[in-house]
């Protein structure tokens, strides 16, 4: 069951309050930008807006059209690489889901009667001011800390990591790309020396094998998944999932086994693969280190005992590891099946040891390749200052310190010495007393957060919870103690990175409803009445801290010293990082699809990769006689985006969207006596679901499969982390089923 909010709710109608100061100047900025501030006395011509996608991080590029100055329709961009005129529902839905009645369109504050009012901006800053401050003042300035996202601008995020460490002196601030792409930043980043995806799209198209680990991309990553139907060279395609995926359908291969037995198998194909004399041993030579070690340490992993840890049978292994051996471009994919694993980022290194073992890195149609998941997972990677100082750089070096203390201008005392707690411990530091305020912008904590029937109490225990969010009624907001009603996608401006990472644009073709401000404009509205305005006086607008952006990036990996401004952006359909000063004037204009490591050096100091292995561990929550299936969670529709904030909005995509259910393999449906539409229950040790039965053998016996976007379905999940990132293993937890209601003759559909 979901537990009834803890605080009480009702919604007051928008108040609109007296403009002063510097509200009002940032009001009319964002409004006269995209000429909303004369309307309706003027005409204005029709226009088109090019701009990334708001949703994933494919990061198709979209033209927004306007007619008369108002947004009225999203169309993919045909010239724009990476969809090159494809879209999925949820591009071209992205102008409907700004229009929802539960828009936040003022500050709303909780008063002593749970109730929300409406306030006025100036009241806003002062309140989230005082209540920070006097907690910070009675139990120090770790006990505020801050929890952003990847679907915010860069811009935004770089503002946000400089404003809360620099300015307010917070320590402690993380991503919810945590819960997503942390195991593969870390992976690369201890493999190759830096956090590097190495491909570009068009390698899915060049690729002779494609091989995908724990990805779904036909409902995903729809758009990279029509660049695979798009490869001419008759690809050979593997899929390594537990569950009869969309993909796995499509697959020539789908290799089915046991849930979180990827480790064993992984290493099983690299112990084979040397056996069958596939290593290219002039790149491991030349290119690598380790081998050797891990060679010794695969050669255990042999045919029979791989079979045994996995259920695949020895046939298809020798079927897997010719197939990898006789393709002459093979690429690896994998996205939140290897990263949200107890063991995600050796999995994931598992993945990448393949590529090199094999020589499948730095050529057309190869690589080891993390497909991220928000819209700017990456930008968040590079620039978001919370786990890592800007740039990839580290907080607990002096150097960096100095280095990034110089190029902003700031005091280098006031940069933090360690590094900051990453997500799962900010809520053990709630629990534990020692963080007791909270800013939470643009992710909804208490429904995706793993294990959240407990999360919800935890948030209920902080003395301010902050929301800034497009709307007042995610579950988070729900348990406010003060809302910050902040634009979307489509009402302001800055940058993405997408998968590859691909710099693009986004831009303001509407005007946020009510006083609602784009979080660049509430974070200087922040910084002012903080007292620390002037510490970023020079950030006025996001192109400012666009250009501190390319400050930070210089001589390092991710280098973007090379694009002059939005405009190239646009341009030259986005840039790919690195792009360096010294590429442009060789280069003049950056090619269309760049991708890492073609001459063979990595990031570490003598230019090689890393072979990195471990023991497979066992599953933190094996299943047992009272929780005897697994149950595996993932993405249940293209139409919907991760907790359902924004696409629920859209009419069309709800229709799209099927209702909470969950799958169950016929045989243990006939054994429990459960139907197709049947009302069953899903237990965990930690708590309970309601849904639909979906009777499928998509699943295999023993298991269940629920969608992410259910509210319900992470209050079943296991709070276990990978010790390396700190990624939850949303992937495996024990469970129960039963049938609650029988519903004879009742059709599953769409809600
Ligand atoms: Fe947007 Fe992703 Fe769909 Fe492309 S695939 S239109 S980026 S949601």
């Amino acid at each position: 069951m979901i537990p009834s909010d803890v605080k009480t709710k009702r919604w007051p109608l928008p108040v609109l309050h007296q403009r002063t100061g510097k509200l009002t100047e940032r009001l009319n900025r964002e409004t006269s930008e995209i000429g909303l501030g004369s309307l309706p006395t003027r005409k204005l011509p029709d226009a088109v807006m090019k701009s990334v996608c708001g949703f994933c991080s494919t990061g198709c590029g979209l033209n927004i059209h306007l007619r008369d100055g108002v947004a009225i329709s999203v169309t993919p961009d045909v010239e724009y690489p990476v969809n090159t005129g494809m879209a999925c529902p949820k591009g071209w839905e992205s102008l409907r889901v700004l229009d929802a009645p539960d828009r936040a369109t003022t500050p709303l504050l909780r008063q002593a009667n749970g109730d929300f009012q409406a306030i006025s901006w100036q009241q806003a800053t002062a309140t989230f001011c005082d209540r920070f401050k006097s907690i910070q003042a009675e139990h120090g300035p770790e006990s505020v800390a801050f929890l952003s996202t990847g679907q915010i601008a860069t811009e935004e995020m770089f503002f946000l990591g400089c404003l809360t460490k620099f300015g307010m002196g917070i320590v402690h601030g993380d991503g919810n790309t945590r819960q997503c792409m942390a195991t593969a930043a870390v992976a690369y980043k201890q493999s190759f020396g830096f956090d590097s995806p190495p491909f570009t799209y068009a390698d899915l198209e060049l690729s002779d094998v494609l091989v995908f680990v724990g990805a779904n991309p036909c409902l995903a990553h729809p758009i990279i998944w029509q660049r695979v139907l798009q490869n001419r060279n008759n690809p050979v395609l593997i899929v390594i999932d537990p569950r009869k995926t969309e993909t796995a359908m499509a697959a020539n291969e789908h290799v089915a086994l046991m849930p979180k037995s990827d480790l064993a198998l992984l290493y099983g194909l690299a112990h084979l693969l040397i056996e069958a004399g596939a290593v290219d041993q002039d790149f491991v030579k030349a290119h690598t280190l380790g081998y050797e070690e891990f060679r010794r340490h695969v050669s255990t992993f042999d045919a029979q005992t791989v079979s045994q840890q996995t259920g695949i049978s020895v046939e298809q292994l020798h079927r897997l590891v010719h197939l990898i051996a006789g393709g002459k471009r093979v690429s690896f994919w994998w996205t939140m099946g290897v990263n949200q694993s107890y063991q995600g980022v050796r999995t994931a290194q598992s993945i990448i040891n393949l590529a090199l073992l094999t020589g499948n890195i730095g050529r057309p149609g190869t690589g080891a390749n993390s497909i991220t998941g928000q819209s700017n997972a990456m930008g968040s990677r590079l620039f978001s200052n919370t786990t890592n100082l800007l740039g990839h750089r580290d907080f607990t070096s002096a150097e960096d310190r100095q280095c990034v203390a110089e190029i902003l201008s700031i005091p280098v005392d006031r940069i933090p010495t360690k590094n900051s707690l990453a997500y799962d411990q900010i809520m053990a530091g709630i629990e534990s007393g020692h963080i007791r305020g909270l800013w939470v912008i643009a992710t909804n904590t208490a429904h995706s957060w793993i294990g959240s029937s407990r999360v919800r109490e935890l948030l209920a225990k902080l003395d301010f919870l902050v929301v800034q969010d497009m709307y007042h009624s995610t579950d988070t907001a729900r348990l406010a103690d003060l809302v910050l009603p902040a634009a979307g996608w489509g009402e302001k401006e800055g940058t993405f990175i997408n998968s590859e990472r691909r710099v693009g644009t986004i831009k303001r073709a509407s005007r946020a409803p009510g006083q609602a401000l784009a979080d660049f404009s509430i974070l200087r509205l922040l910084a002012d009445a903080w007292g620390c305005g002037e510490l970023f006086s020079k950030w006025q607008r996001p192109v400012d801290v666009f250009g501190a952006m390319k400050q930070i990036s210089a001589g390092r990996a991710c280098d973007i010293t090379g694009i002059e401004d939005y405009a190239m952006l646009d341009r030259c359909g986005g840039v790919q990082w690195p792009w360096t000063v010294s590429d442009a004037a060789t280069l003049g204009v950056p090619p269309t699809h760049r991708r890492l490591f073609q001459d063979g050096r990595f990031y570490h100091s003598d230019g090689r990769a890393r072979f990195i292995f471990i023991e497979p561990k066992a599953v933190p929550e094996p299943t047992c006689a009272e929780y005897p299936f697994v149950l595996l969670t993932g993405r249940g529709s293209v139409s919907q985006w991760h907790t359902e904030t924004r696409t629920a909005k859209s009419p069309m995509l709800r229709q799209l969207s099927p209702a909470p259910s969950v799958e169950v393999n016929p045989s243990d449906a006939a054994r429990l006596g459960i139907s197709y539409g049947d009302l069953v229950e899903v237990v965990s040790r930690r708590g309970r679901a309601e849904v639909r039965a979906i009777v499928t053998s998509n699943v295999q016996p023993n298991q269940l499969f629920m969608a992410m976007h259910d509210l319900q379905t992470n209050l079943l999940t296991l709070e276990s982390v990978d010790s390396e990132s700190r990624q939850p293993c949303y992937k495996h937890c024990a469970v129960n089923l039963r049938r609650l209601k029988k519903e004879s003759g009742v059709r599953y559909g769409c809600s």
